[in-house]
Order: C-alpha cells, then sequence, then structure tokens
C-alpha cells in the first residue's frame, strides 16, 4: 500500500552513483501521493552548505524530480530509517541561481501540509511553478539570464513617475484607517477592514502598499482577490500606481512560462507587488510585509480539491510567521460583508476592526425593495412593478441587473403524460434543458444528449420545462421589454453573463466592455457578475430566486445570500452622479424573513450578530470547529462502510473524547458521474483535539480502506473546516 517509503531513494544502493563527494545526510522533500506519506521526508546526500529550502533535483525510483532540501529535524525526532548512510543517494543538482525558499515559507508549507491533512511533499512542490519540475538544467539557465536581463534594462529605464497615477487625497474614512494602520505598525494583530462597497477600500490597500514600499527598499506586498475574472480590474489599478514592472501575479489562467516568470520575479524579489488568486498565498516572497485579502468572505479562498486549503486563514498564519521570523508583516482582511469566522474574531479580540461605513462621494447604499411572491400571478418571470422600474431606467440610460443563481433555460424537463423527467442516467441530479441547442446537460458529469422528440418514456411529445434558467430569462426579459426604448430611440438590449456565455477565453471580457459602454441596458446574470464587477451605470439590481438560500439545508447559506444582495446592491448606484439612488430588488416567498429587515438597513452587524447567536446556540462554526471525511466508492455502501469503519478507529483515539463523531451519511448529491459519494462529520470546540484525532487517524484510515466491506472504495479525503456540508 505504501509504494514509496522512507527507504525508496535509499534502497538501491547499487544505482546510486559512486559515493565519492563529501555529503550531509538531509530531508528532502519531494512530491509524494497525498496518503502513502504523510510527514516523512527523503533522506538524500547534500552537497556541504546546501541549506534548506534549496531547490535540488533527486532520483526517486528510476526518475529525477525536482525537491526542497528540509530543515533538519529535532534530534530526538529524527526517524530510524534503518539504513546507513553509505546507502543513500546523493542529490543530483541544485538549480542553480535560485535562492533558497525561505525558513518562513518553509513553516507556511509544513503548516498547511499538517493543518490540511496531506503531505507536505504535495502541498510544497503544487505551491511551485510547474515549469521549475519540468525544464532541464539547460533550459533554466536560459530562463533565469533573460529574465535578469529584462529586470536589470527595466532597472536601467525606470517607469517615469508622470506615467503612473497619482494617490488620491484620502477622505476622512480613509484616512483614518491609514493612521491607524501606521500606528497599529507594532501591534500586528490582522486588521479586519469592514467598508461598503464603494467606500474606497481598495484606494486604503494602494495607499498603505505605497507607504510601506517607500520605506523599505526590500519590501513586498502580497494582493489576493477570490477570483480570477477579479484580477484583471485590480491588477490596472496597482499597475497604473506602481508600474508594471513592479507587479507580479499568480493564478490559474497563466501559461506555465508566466507562472515560472513572474514566481521567479517575486522569488527573486524583483517584484514588489504579487497579486493573484488564492494560490498566490503560497508564493514565496522573501521580503513580504504585507498581505491584503480583497472581499476575505469570499468561499473562493477555500480550495474544493487537492489540499484544501483556505487561503484566507493561511494568510493570517502566513503574517504571523513572517513577523516572528523578524519582519513585521501585516494582514489586512477586506469586505464589505465579512465572514463570520472574521467577525466573530474581531468581536473577541483576535483581529483589530477598522470602519468605513461611507461611499465615495456619496453615494447611497441601494433602496430595498422586496416583492411578496404570494401576492403575484402564478408563473409570473417578473413582478409588473419590477418589469415597470426596469423599463423606466433604460429609457433615463441607466441599467439594470437580473441576478438568477441558474444557467441553462430550465433546470429540468418533464412529460406531463407519465411523469418522466430528465434525470442525469450517471449522477442523481437532473439534466438542465439548454435551449440554445437543444440539449439536455448534466452540470454535474457534463453528460450532453439532443433534447428528445417525445418522452423517452411513453412518447407523449409534450414534454415541457419546468422552472427558469439564465436563458429563459434572457429570452423572457427581452420579449417583455420589446415596446420599450432608450434614450437613442433604439429598442432596448438585453445581454446575459453566465458560465456559458463565457467558455471562450476573453469572451467575459468583451462581455463586461459592452456592459461598461452602455450598449447593453439590462444584463441577465448568475452569481459571477455580482462580485466586484465597477458597472457605473447600473442602478437597479434584482435577484429572482433569493429563497433557495433562505432554507438551504447548509448552514452558511443566509451568510452568503446576505453578502451576495449586499455585494450585488453595490452594483447598484456607486455612480453618484447618476440622479437616482439606486435599488435592490429581491422577489421573495419570504419577505417578513429577518435577513431581509437587516438588509434593508444595510446592517451587517445586525445580521452578523443574529447569525452568531444563531451559531452559538447550535453550537456551530465558528463556535465548534469542523472536519468532513469524504469517501467514493462504487456503491453507497462501500463509502459508508468505509466511513463507518474510520469512525469507530477515531473513537478508540486520544482526543475523541473532546468530538462528536456524526454517522456517516450520502452527500447531498450522492451520485455523480456513478460514483457514490458519502461523507461523515467530525466537530469539537476544541480545535487541538480535532487535529490530533485527525492526524493519527491516517494509518487507521488506510487499514479500514482494506475492510471487505469497504471493497469498491475509490478514495477518500479529509477537509478541514469545511465550508459546504
Ligand atoms: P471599494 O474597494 O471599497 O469598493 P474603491 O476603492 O473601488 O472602493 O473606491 C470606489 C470609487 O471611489 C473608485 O472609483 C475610486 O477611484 C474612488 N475613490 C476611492 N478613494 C477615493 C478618494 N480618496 N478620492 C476620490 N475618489 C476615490
Ligand atoms: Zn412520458
Ligand atoms: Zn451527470
Amino acid at each position: 500500500m505504501r509504494p514509496l517509503k522512507q527507504s525508496t531513494a535509499t534502497g538501491e544502493a547499487d544505482a546510486a552513483p559512486p559515493n565519492s563527494q563529501p555529503g550531509t545526510p538531509s530531508p528532502v522533500v519531494v512530491a509524494l501521493p497525498a496518503h502513502t506519506h504523510l510527514t516523512s521526508t527523503l533522506t538524500y546526500l547534500c552537497p556541504p552548505a546546501c541549506e534548506a529550502g534549496t531547490l535540488v533535483r533527486v532520483p526517486l525510483g528510476r526518475r529525477d524530480v525536482l525537491g526542497i532540501v528540509w530543515d533538519q529535524p529535532p534530534p530526538d525526532e529524527t526517524p530510524t530509517t534503518g539504513n546507513t548512510p553509505l546507502e543513500l543517494k546523493a542529490v543530483l543538482d541544485r538549480l542553480a541561481g535560485c535562492p533558497p525558499l525561505n525558513a518562513a515559507w518553509r513553516m507556511l508549507a509544513a503548516f498547511a501540509a499538517r493543518y490540511y491533512q496531506r503531505s507536505l511533499g504535495e502541498l510544497a512542490l503544487a505551491a511551485l511553478p510547474p515549469q521549475l519540475r519540468d525544464l532541464s538544467s539547460e533550459q533554466w539557465v536560459r530562463r533565469l539570464s533573460r529574465l535578469q536581463k529584462s529586470a536589470n534594462s527595466t532597472a536601467a529605464a525606470p517607469a517615469s513617475a508622470a506615467a503612473l497615477d497619482a494617490p488620491l487625497i484620502p477622505s476622512t474614512q480613509q484616512q483614518h484607517v491609514l493612521d491607524t494602520l501606521a500606528a497599529a505598525g507594532a501591534q500586528h494583530k490582522p486588521v479586519l477592514l469592514f467598508g461598503a462597497t464603494g467606500s474606497g477600500k481598495t484606494e486604503v490597500y494602494l495607499q498603505v502598499a505605497q507607504r510601506l514600499l517607500a520605506s523599505d527598499p526590500a519590501a513586498q506586498v502580497l494582493v489576493m482577490v477570490p477570483e480570477i475574472n477579479l484580477t484583471p480590474m485590480l491588477l490596472a489599478r496597482f499597475t497604473q500606481r506602481f508600474g508594471e514592472h513592479q507587479v507580479a501575479t499568480q493564478h490559474s489562467g497563466m501559461t506555465p512560462a508566466q507562472r515560472l516568470t513572474h514566481w521567479l520575479a517575486a522569488h527573486l524579489g524583483q517584484a514588489r507587488i504579487i497579486l493573484g488568486t488564492r494560490m498566490a498565498v503560497l508564493c514565496s516572497a522573501p521580503g513580504l510585509r504585507l498581505i491584503i485579502v480583497d472581499e476575505e468572505h469570499d468561499p473562493s479562498y477555500k480550495s474544493q480539491e487537492g489540499a484544501r486549503y483556505s487561503a484566507r486563514d493561511l494568510a493570517v498564519y502566513r503574517a504571523q510567521v513572517e513577523t516572528r521570523h523578524g519582519r513585521a508583516c501585516q494582514v489586512i482582511l477586506g469586505s464589505a460583508t465579512p465572514s463570520l469566522e472574521s467577525w466573530h474574531a474581531a468581536a473577541n479580540g483576535r483581529y483589530v476592526r477598522l470602519d468605513m461605513p461611507d461611499r465615495m462621494g456619496g453615494g447611497r447604499l441601494p433602496h430595498l425593495r422586496l416583492v411578496d411572491m404570494a401576492q403575484q400571478h402564478k408563473g409570473a418571470v417578473l413582478a409588473p412593478a419590477l418589469l415597470a422600474a426596469i423599463g423606466e431606467r433604460a429609457q433615463r440610460g441607466e441599467q439594470s441587473l437580473l441576478l438568477l443563481n441558474r444557467r441553462g433555460y430550465a433546470p429540468v424537463l418533464s412529460c406531463h403524460a407519465c411523469g418522466w423527467k430528465s434525470h442525469c442516467p450517471s449522477c442523481s441530479a437532473y439534466r438542465v434543458f439548454h435551449k440554445i441547442d437543444r440539449t439536455l446537460r448534466c452540470h454535474h458529469c457534463g453528460f450532453t444528449e439532443r433534447v428528445p422528440r417525445a418522452c423517452p418514456d411513453c412518447g407523449n411529445l409534450d414534454i415541457a420545462p419546468i422552472g427558469k434558467g439564465t436563458e429563459q430569462l434572457e429570452e423572457q426579459v427581452a420579449a417583455l421589454l420589446s415596446d420599450q426604448q432608450r434614450p437613442d430611440g433604439q429598442g432596448l438590449r438585453v445581454a446575459r453573463i453566465d458560465a456559458d456565455t463565457t467558455r471562450e477565453k476573453g469572451s467575459l471580457e468583451a462581455q463586461l466592455a459592452r456592459m461598461h459602454s452602455g450598449e447593453v441596458d439590462v444584463l441577465v446574470g448568475t452569481q459571477m457578475v455580482a462580485k466586484g464587477h465597477d458597472f457605473r451605470r447600473i442602478t437597479l439590481v434584482a435577484a429572482l430566486n433569493a429563497d433557495s438560500a433562505l432554507f438551504a439545508s447548509d448552514y452558511r447559506a443566509p451568510e452568503r445570500l446576505f453578502s451576495l444582495l449586499m455585494q450585488a446592491g453595490g452594483r447598484a448606484g456607486r455612480d453618484a452622479g447618476l440622479s437616482h439612488q439606486g435599488e435592490l430588488w429581491v422577489q421573495t416567498w419570504n419577505p417578513a424573513h429577518p435577513l431581509f429587515t437587516a438588509l434593508r438597513t444595510h446592517d451587517f452587524e445586525r445580521f452578523a450578530q443574529r447569525e452568531l447567536a444563531d451559531r452559538e446556540a447550535a453550537g456551530m462554526p465558528p463556535f465548534t470547529y469542523q472536519a468532513l471525511l469524504r469517501a467514493e466508492a462504487r456503491t453507497q455502501e462501500a463509502a459508508q462502510a468505509f466511513l463507518a469503519a474510520a469512525r469507530d478507529a477515531a473513537r478508540q483515539l486520544a482526543g475523541a473524547e473532546h468530538l462528536t463523531l456524526y454517522p456517516p451519511v450520502p452527500m447531498h448529491i450522492q451520485r455523480v458521474a456513478n460514483i457514490e459519494r458519502a461523507q461523515m462529520l467530525l466537530e469539537s470546540d476544541s480545535r487541538p483535539a480535532l487535529q490530533h484525532v485527525l492526524t493519527h487517524w491516517h494509518e487507521h484510515l488506510a487499514r479500514c480502506k482494506t475492510l471487505p466491506a469497504a471493497k469498491g472504495l475509490f478514495r477518500w479525503a479529509i477537509d478541514v473546516d469545511p465550508l459546504a456540508i
């Protein structure tokens, strides 16, 4: 079961190069699969003066792989390898000209691996750009010298200051935040910047960064955004302020060559600012002194595969580690609707909260208009009052944004004669009807078929869509508004942005540009457009199907809905120059819900307090800590048998008395692509107890996997601090 033991590198002594050069046995971290080797490193002979953090190539089995020389374990923890040093293989070579990854970075990687229950090698190597692994030595040397040359040429001709944007004169509340940050410098608690949308948080980030970079020539700043779609916008603001060559980026949309170039620029200290998505939190930045996590509440900061880390939480940890290594590092978490975790941390003094309640230019937050769906005609897409409001705004040259969290034309097709529904044969879900190419598509496994002419079960010709997706909404809104005109006398233009319309590279940018130029009057979209984009001319935002979140089984759904609506509302009326106050319309069957009461007064505090009180009463995060063990198997029985055995094993472990171990249950969507999925929840009010059990659980899990009842188990994974249960 464990092919890659400590001895893999050492057991083939005869294949090793003659051990002529002197060397020190040193731990080297290489990428090993997740469950085989949780903590161990391999031991190689390293050339003298090969510091921890050095990137090296080492022989592993029949291959040469990239490795990172790691710290010598304390003497009492030295693993007993059973091998004499004579058997050790030697490091093949170092990556010439590449400085070691520093101690703070190594601690970050080690912590992340330990906390999120992944192997150190997997986590640490995955944090490096893939080309480091793939380039030959010659290619590597060439790349490095090219980078050096371009760095020298830009240093010789620094961007002229005139071409850069000057800082804006801070508003009173911005100045207050800047002053407090300067004064709090020595304190180094994480700062929660609680600022309304449009209050000028980004300008604060820019100025804090500017001040730091001016005061410390080696300092670096890490700026994180939740989604790749939001990087171009923020990148533009940073490059306009600091110059293109100061900024490196890290996100999954870059080519491998770009990833390496930008990573190196950060690693070598040439880039002063590193801007990216969650992966950027693991970027090497030896001068790191400031970390900014914008829209810190966003669930996208939590990785949903591999090591399921929270980049926000790692950012907070990283700032501590950097500070402990001698360079004070400040972390700023910014949001108009902070996560309840961060809110709670600020409430109990672990974080410092700084408020910016007012929008720049005095733009008022939008007025909430609730539409009681119980009062509407059955089947109405949009309430007549809402439709009229959209038309009016378009006539004035203002834009509206309609949000619906379902793409496609209709979520299900059905036969009224026999009850047939468009189930996916491989998943416990319906296939969605897409009218544009008349297909039924499964959004879980991708299975796609032409829409049948007649009901596959009874032959009835009358199969009909049930419910509405964005595609249908776009069509119906266009029809309903077809008699309306823009100020230029032309008909209204309705457009749609969702995952279907933005599949091609560059298409999102093109569609956003149409929106910005005012070509489009009404935009229909999924939550993809609700975040971050700065649409100046939108004065009306409508959420058409908000209720699904109010009664979802996921206890975080209300938090997400509130923040989505606040964010979306924040799109409305950003431009105070437009005469009319923005409006946020919500169509709901539950207008009396307390969430809307808080939303009406833009009162996040009130919402957060109530939500936190509920969570505390129910013993949920952030008052307790959770982890999930997920299993995927050929049958639901096998998945659950594995989980049940794992649960029994956990009960025996020290610390388990502080845990609640819930019985295994099928996942919300139980079957995807013919794989059955189940999970079990572990919960504790002691984070150390939970961590202790998780750490010691792994060897038992490997055993549970081999039980006869668990035959057909494909894989399992632990998710620490899961976002969705
Ligand atoms: P947030 O990030 O909080 O949503 P932004 O930083 O994007 O807000 O600011 C909103 C708008 O106000 C932007 O157009 C920005 O250029 C402008 N702005 C921010 N700070 C100032 C300032 N001090 N003076 C003038 N305009 C400002
Ligand atoms: Zn039928
Ligand atoms: Zn499917």
